[in-house]
């Protein structure tokens, strides 16, 4: 049999080699003898008219030239359906050829009469359904040709490297010589963070990120550049087989089909030796491997404890003289991401002390079994909101399916009336976006649900705890319980003092109060902090600052916050309410709740400062 070859490219960007060979190889094992070859370089939108191989191929089919036409894909033919289905039957039932579209291996032959229904719907059905798939398929197939004959194709040029217009790369002494020097710090025992700190001091800006107005290194930059293989001139390429329908992120896909791996080596493009390369690798891998023994330090608070300034869990870690263990608000480490501290006023507590006060708070509310006291009432209103809450979670799942099912009706009239394919894009879009916002809702009333099981089931439970068993608990026995019964404990910070607020499962709250130690002997037991948060008068507590001030580097910034607590406060535990006495003789007492007070001290505005000001302030920021 004779065969033509049509082939359409819509930009400049796709290869038309890939497409010609495939098909070669297709009519090769079919037994075909290809006599001619069509190809039109134009969008597919546009009318045929406009498109000069195809008018020559119309005008050909005409003649006895050839036999067969071979296609890649449907969509090469055009982009509308409506011309597609034109195109096919004046092929096949006017000049009498056999089509033959690759990609879907999809075979019209002129056997039958006319075009049959059956037939239609099918070609119809794969137009929708594969035409992303396709489209992505069609741009990953250019790339692997391009990555082949060893050309950049990730995007944005990686740094130490320029791109020629041939997507050719070429080493960028400049920023080769960062490189180089980025090496030599980490293997002298810097680390990453302090290379970073070190390159933003030196005012170098860091690789081009999405975000491209951000221009600071971030440790993981510095750790990239470390690993990636380039710098000793060896490039490597993986690619998957796409999946536009799957929702995961593509990090996260389980089991994805490989298509192609690509391994080249030009040494031509190395910047540093093998050897620093390795040495550096090696020293990386022995950090990781510290770093997850340094994670199996349990402490009895880490996972509950909430900053109240920035929101931020907070880490455990060994400091100050005596070695003890504290806890850290994470918003107090200089954030890469946003160019400055998360957090205004960051917390650093002992972890001793911190355990201490709640295993005192606790043990009263445990032991006096007050969450089970009402549990009747709570339980069942908890139960009843659970219903109410899966009522609400089928309602939205219907109408997912209902919008599904008016999607899959237009699709019907669009394929019907022909309808700009733009137009039905566009629809897509909308209908995806209703069904994300949708899906959102429900994965928050799930979130809700699994909070409120679990609160069903600490009250359903007719625990009872002595004091023995308290007193005899290991530490994690303790971590078990407290995870149990605790929500979260939220840390709110004070020049002397540090406000403990423990939120229990049941609903209830508590308040205490720590005061930051200054002496360096103290002896920090549990048994003494007992005894030491009894002895200070019972949270009594004293505000007597004016202003705050927060030293960062060697300058100082104000906090105005307290600047309206120009007086003591004192918490009157009986009644719940903070008293603040007034200033002059005769002036009235003014009483907060609790809800009030917190109000009343939580930070409003702070100045502004700069990144580079908050880590540098000896040096001019030009
Ligand atoms: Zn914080």
């Amino acid at each position: 049999m004779k065969a033509a070859i049509y082939i359409r490219i819509s930009t400049k960007k796709q290869n038309t080699d890939r497409q010609y060979e495939e098909l070669k190889s297709y009519a090769n094992s079919m037994g075909y003898t290809i006599v001619e070859s069509y190809e039109d370089q134009i969008s597919g939108f546009k009318d045929e008219e406009e498109r000069h191989d195809l008018n020559r191929l119309k005008e050909d089919a005409k003649t006895e030239k050839f036999d067969i036409i071979l296609f890649s894909e449907l969509s090469r033919l055009s982009r509308k359906t409506t011309n597609i289905l034109e195109l096919i039957s004046y092929f096949r039932d006017d000049c009498k050829k056999s089509l033959y579209f690759q990609k879907q291996n999809l075979n019209v032959t002129t056997d039958k009469s006319d075009l049959g229904s059956e037939l239609q719907l099918n070609i119809l059905a794969t137009i929708g359904s594969y035409e992303i798939e396709l489209s992505t398929e069609r741009q990953m197939g250019g790339k692997i040709q391009k990555v082949k004959k060893q050309c950049w194709t990730h995007g944005s040029r990686p740094y130490g490297y320029n791109i020629d217009e041939n997507k050719y790369l070429h080493i960028n002494e400049e920023e080769a010589t960062i490189i180089r020097e980025i090496y030599a710090y980490y293997l002298n025992n810097m680390t990453s963070v302090q290379i970073a700190h070190l390159l933003n001091s030196r005012n170098i800006y860091a690789p081009a990120t999405k975000n491209k107005k951000q221009n600071l290194w971030h440790p993981n930059s510095v750790c990239q550049i470390l690993r990636a293989k380039r710098n000793i001139g060896i490039f490597e390429a993986t690619y998957h087989e796409p999946d536009p329908k799957n929702k995961d992120k593509i990090r996260k896909r389980k089991n994805r089909k490989i298509v192609e791996e690509i391994k080249y080596t030009n040494k031509a493009l190395a910047i540093v030796s093998d050897d620093i390369f390795y040495s550096a690798n090696e020293k990386i891998d022995k950090n990781i491997k510290n770093k997850d023994t340094a994670k199996k330090n349990i402490s009895l608070l880490k996972g509950l404890l909430t900053c109240g300034h920035c929101g931020s869990n907070f880490f455990y870690k060994k400091s100050g003289r005596d070695k003890d263990f504290s806890y850290v608000c994470y918003g107090s480490r200089y954030s890469f991401s946003i160019g400055k501290k998360k957090c205004i006023n960051p917390i650093t507590i002992n972890a001793p002390k911190m355990d201490g006060l709640i295993i005192y708070m606790a043990k009263s509310r445990l032991l006096m079994r007050r969450l089970i006291e009402n549990s009747d009432i709570n339980i069942k209103s908890k139960e009843e909101q659970l219903q109410k809450n899966e009522e609400i979670i089928l309602l939205q799942n219907l109408s997912i399916k209902k919008i599904n099912e008016e999607f899959n009706q237009y699709i019907k009239k669009a394929i019907k009336y022909g309808i700009d394919d733009n137009i039905t894009e566009k629809e897509h879009q909308r209908i995806k976006k209703q069904i994300r916002q949708i899906e959102e809702n429900i994965e928050r009333i799930k979130k809700e649900n699994y909070s409120l099981n679990k609160q069903i089931k600490i009250l359903s439970k007719d625990k009872c705890i002595t004091d023995e068993m308290y007193n005899g608990m290991q530490l994690n026995e303790m971590k078990e319980l407290f995870e149990e019964y605790i929500e979260k404990i939220v840390l709110y910070n004070t020049t002397q003092w540090v406000i403990v607020n423990v939120c229990y499962f049941d609903g209830s709250n508590e308040f205490s109060f720590l005061r930051k130690s200054a002496r360096a002997n103290e002896l920090l037991h549990y048994n003494t902090i007992i005894q030491s948060v009894i002895s200070e008068k019972q949270y009594i507590m004293l505000l007597r600052d004016y202003y705050d001030t927060l030293e960062i580097g060697n300058r100082y910034y104000y906090y105005p916050y307290y600047s309206n607590i120009n007086n003591d406060v004192i918490y009157d535990k009986e009644r719940e309410v903070f008293i603040k006495f007034g200033t002059k003789k005769g002036k009235e007492t003014t009483e907060y709740t609790i809800s009030e007070f917190i109000k009343f001290i939580y930070p409003k505005t702070m100045k502004e400062v700069t990144a580079y000001e908050y880590y540098y302030p000896n040096q001019k920021n030009e």
